[in-house]
């Protein structure tokens, strides 16, 4: 590990000010669980980081469940959203996507902002000894193009980078439409979540639209009839501590067995948490059948791009989509 200045805050405004007046080398400490990790393989090299924790205190460390919708504050820990009984009962996706991630311990320490802003596991990332990845090194190439890819996105990829995005929470924020507050130097501004993360383009290493010194202080998300029919489903090589091949977030509002709306995300198979609007598309006004959940899982992977050894992730991804509007269609609310 290099060496690096450290200071703790207590006050949000003392946390913006040290954003403000850092330089592009600062980051803020909270959970530590992606940052202390890819510190310690030189993946991620600060030169002073701001501890922020003692803001746990404050509202950034409370969940407000209101008649409007959810707010979590940006430093709630995982495990405790995932175990509150309101969020249990009204958002029960939200629950079930922080519930099965990571372990118990890292869920007891990693914050939820954290848990967004989590980097790539690409190992080629992750691994300094590779030279080649662009999002590590701009302009260096991308390893997994030609090298194993088995974990990699089929949609939202570029020609520079096809890592996938690891999160799950962000899947459940994406499909409720949540909305993200944000702080920072030149003040306090709200942005769809879906407007957060960035797509790799020919910039793998930019991967949200934050900016220089700004932090995320609190998670909305809006009632809305379709949050406690929700489901997310986890699909991956085994049932503890692990990544998802394929994810689906579905939140559905039914009338009788039809479809009066519906929200899809998509995680484990595309570059950023990905919101399925063409299925989405495709459902509203119909009736659940099998023949219109498998045209909604075709509309979801219409775009997709596979690589040498990731094409199974097209199929597995849309049976990981029918099972979860099937499972949401199931649901007794
Ligand atoms: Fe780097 Fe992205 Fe290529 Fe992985 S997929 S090696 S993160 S550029």
């Amino acid at each position: 590990m290099r060496p690096f200045s450290f200071e703790s805050v207590t006050t949000a405004n003392d946390a913006i000010a040290a954003g403000a007046s850092g330089d592009g080398g600062m980051e803020f400490l909270a959970g530590g669980t992606t940052l202390i990790d890819l510190m310690k393989l030189d993946v991620m090299r600060p030169t002073r980081v701001v501890d922020i924790n003692a803001l746990a205190r404050t509202e950034l460390g409370r969940i407000d469940v209101q008649r409007q919708g959810l707010r979590l504050g940006a430093l709630v820990r995982m495990a405790e959203a995932a175990e509150h009984a309101d969020i249990n009962t009204v958002y029960p996706a939200v629950a079930q996507s922080l519930r099965l991630a990571a372990s118990q311990q890292i869920r007891n320490m990693a914050s939820l902002a954290g848990n967004v802003l989590q980097r790539t596991r690409c190992p080629y990332f992750r691994d300094v000894s590779y030279e080649q990845c662009n999002k590590r090194e701009p302009g260096s190439g991308c390893a997994a193009l030609d090298g194993i890819n088995r974990s990699h996105a089929v949609l939202g990829t570029s020609d520079q980078c096809i890592a996938s995005y690891p999160g799950d929470f962000a899947q459940a924020l994406i499909a409720l439409g949540a909305i993200v507050d944000i702080a920072g130097p030149r003040g306090m501004r709200d942005i769809p979540f879906a407007a957060l993360h960035r797509k790799p383009g020919d910039a793998p290493d930019i991967e949200t639209t934050l900016q220089s010194g700004e932090m995320i202080t609190a998670f909305f998300i809006p009632a809305a009839l379709w949050t406690r029919r929700s489901v997310f489903l986890k699909i991956r090589d085994r049932e503890s501590y692990e990544f998802a091949l394929a994810s689906a977030v579905v939140a559905l509002d039914l009338e009788e067995d039809k479809v009066r709306d519906v929200r899809i995300a998509l995680g484990g198979v595309a570059t950023i948490p990905w919101r399925a609007t063409a299925a989405e598309a495709v459902l509203k006004g119909k009736v659940l059948s099998a023949r219109s959940k498998r045209a909604a899982a075709d509309a979801a992977f219409a775009d997709a791009h596979a690589h040498e050894h990731n094409a199974f992730k097209i199929e597995l991804g849309k049976r990981t989509l029918i099972r979860a509007l099937d499972q949401a269609a199931a649901m007794e609310i």
